[in-house]
């Protein structure tokens, strides 16, 4: 999987940092989306894409292969393991 951000659409709420925070930091001046690690580790893909899935704004993007039967497990509901991720706004 990869993971893409669009800064220009984040609001700063912090919900990746907290989710997935070896993937996802937040500027401290702006509160906006830092992108850590574009292509996360298997341990880390479920709580990258859970938070994809929870972000707000839709400002996290989802791209490569569907996940694995045992990265669903974190609970995340797989609702945006699409290959377009949030992209439709
Ligand atoms: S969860 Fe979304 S809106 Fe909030 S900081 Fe992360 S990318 Fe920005």
């Amino acid at each position: 999987m990869e993971i893409s951000v669009d800064r220009e659409r984040c609001l700063g709420a912090g919900m990746c940092a907290l989710t997935a925070p070896e993937v996802f930091d937040q500027d401290t001046e702006s509160g906006r989306v830092l992108l850590l690690n574009a292509v996360p580790s298997p341990t880390q893909a479920p709580a990258a894409r859970k938070a994809a899935y929870i972000c707000p704004s839709g400002a996290i993007t989802v791209t490569g292969p569907r996940p694995a039967a045992d990265e669903l497990s974190v609970g995340a509901g797989g609702a945006n393991s699409g290959p377009a991720g949030r992209s439709g706004g």
